[in-house]
């Protein structure tokens, strides 16, 4: 049987169907309707964050985000990192912004902090660093550059829900962290994603900025958009938030049998488990060195296919050597990010997947 890359989590059919009985009694089925605001509550809870907006996908969380801010000012630039999924560097650039990319560090692939500052000017008016494969960033010192130079720090944290650092919620980090509930996520609600914050003043811009600017029925006083989560969504992400500690701990499982079995082979990397950090699993990154491997990360794709076994090049390009940003920015400024690019495979992991299985992929990885 073929084993992809992810396989989306996924509660019994008629716990969901519990979930969403109501909604045919009600007809509410959008508009932070009872669902919503139950799985918003539940959610804030889960996450140990002072407020919580939910939307309809991560990638306009992290658009509105921004807008919420005020930082949608022509000739803006945002810090950010070319080792990331597009969405990331498309909502600065959606938002009227320049990205300006920082290369990212050996050890964990995440923004190197090091090298932040040299990057900041008198237009720059965030940086935007992203929990990687679920590693989180150096969030102590990266907060402290925001607070020094009075910028915002926005986290794309998609990967990174239900990570912990020094015992608390990583979103109470920065000033704002933007989950995504995408199928293929460690936690699902189809698709859907919130934006957890600090300051109570970016609530009522964001409840408003999503349903059109609509600030009562009769007026509008932003330039909005649609980007609510709709009642059936808020009822999946319900029955999944009740499983996701098992879920995770069933990554977990998958997770050490891999560094077992290829955890200290020489010519593959995968990066150490980090200091004082509840990692959630969700991802299971590995670098191939071919000079010491003597094979390819590409042939280990193309091996692992043969075996009908689908790991992806995530994150390959890099941002910076993608089509639309490419003749404006190229990967010459960040090196670390373009080599890791080039030798990267994001190995299957999900829940359920067996030891077996991982034994199988590893046999091959091996041979
Ligand atoms: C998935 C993802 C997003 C976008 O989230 P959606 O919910 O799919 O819109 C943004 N950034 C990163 C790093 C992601 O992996």
């Amino acid at each position: 049987m073929s084993i992809f890359v992810t396989r989306s989590s996924m509660p019994s059919f008629e716990e969901y169907i519990e979930e969403i009985r109501p909604i045919f009694e009600s007809r509410i089925l959008t508009n932070m309707g009872p669902i919503y605001k139950k799985f918003q509550h539940q959610m804030l809870e889960y996450l140990d964050v002072p407020y919580l907006s939910l939307f309809v996908n991560g990638h306009m969380a992290l658009e509105m985000a921004i807008q919420a801010m005020g930082l949608n000012q022509p000739g803006g630039e945002v810090i950010t990192t070319p080792f990331t999924f597009v969405s990331t560097t498309h909502s600065i650039v959606r938002n009227g912004l320049t990205p300006v990319f920082c290369d990212i560090r050996e050890s964990d692939f995440t923004m190197d902090p090091e090298k932040i500052e040299a990057l900041i000017t008198d237009k720059t008016v965030a940086i935007m660093p992203v929990h990687v494969y679920g590693n989180i960033c150096d969030v102590e010192k990266i907060d402290e550059i925001g607070k020094k130079h009075g910028i915002k720090v926005i986290y794309d944290a998609a990967h990174a829900l239900g990570v912990k650092y020094k015992g608390v919620g990583i979103a109470n980090y920065g000033d704002a962290s933007m989950f995504s509930f995408h199928a293929t996520k460690v936690f699902h609600t189809i698709e859907g994603g919130a934006i957890a914050f600090k300051d109570a003043a970016y609530r009522e811009k964001l409840h408003i900025l999503k349903n059109f600017g609509l600030s009562s029925p009769e007026d509008v006083t932003e330039f909005g958009g649609n980007a609510k989560m709709d009642e059936f969504r808020a009822a999946m992400g319900i029955c999944n938030l009740r499983r996701l500690n098992e879920s995770i701990k069933s990554r977990e499982t998958a997770y050490k049998r891999y560094i077992e079995r290829i955890g200290n082979v020489p010519g593959i990397y995968i990066p150490a488990a980090q200091q004082d950090v509840e990692a959630n699993y969700a991802y299971m990154p590995a670098v191939f060195d071919e000079k010491i491997l003597g094979k390819t990360r590409d042939q280990v794709a193309e091996a692992l296919k043969e075996n009908d076994i689908f790991a992806r090049k995530y994150f390959y390009p890099a941002i910076n050597d993608m089509t639309c940003y490419r003749n404006v920015y190229g990967e010459s400024t960040t090196p670390i990010a373009h080599g890791i690019s080039l030798r990267v495979l994001t190995l299957p992991l999900f829940e359920g997947l067996s030891e077996e299985d991982v034994d199988r992929i590893c046999d091959i990885i091996l041979k």
